[in-house]
């Protein structure tokens, strides 16, 4: 049995999975059509992919996660660097867009692969 992989299950590593947005199964085609979109199926091994809805976990990862950071950052920020409004208004969307969307990525990628590997399917479609 590899190591990390559920035993029988036949899963791919848990952590390449989630960190590269690979397949549940194979761990080599991609999971993503595109940002954030899953494939309907593996190129790879054909894993049909459209019953794995993660629902709103990346979006909750997302929230808590990179809000909490940003409100931290934005106070500390604030209090040792005193810059003026139009800086933070600049600053923290461009810092907290793209990294909600790399958590949420990698939360999508994590929680396909666990819905996969303890047989979970999602309720939608
Ligand atoms: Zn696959």
């Amino acid at each position: 049995m590899a190591a990390g992989a559920a035993p029988g299950s036949g899963a791919a590593p848990l952590a390449p999975v989630a960190l590269l947005g690979r397949c549940p199964r194979c761990g080599s085609g991609p999971l993503f059509s595109g940002v954030l979109a899953v494939r309907e199926a593996c190129p790879a091994c054909g894993l049909d992919l459209r019953a794995h809805d993660s629902g709103d976990g990346p979006a909750m990862a997302g929230i808590f996660i990179v809000g909490a950071l940003a409100v931290i950052a934005a106070l500390v920020v604030d209090v040792r660097y005193e810059p003026p409004l139009w800086a933070h208004a600049l600053l923290w969307p461009a810092l907290v867009l793209p990294v909600s969307l790399l958590v949420m990525r990698l939360a999508k990628a994590l929680l396909v692969a666990l819905q996969y590997r303890h047989r979970l399917r999602g309720t939608a479609g």
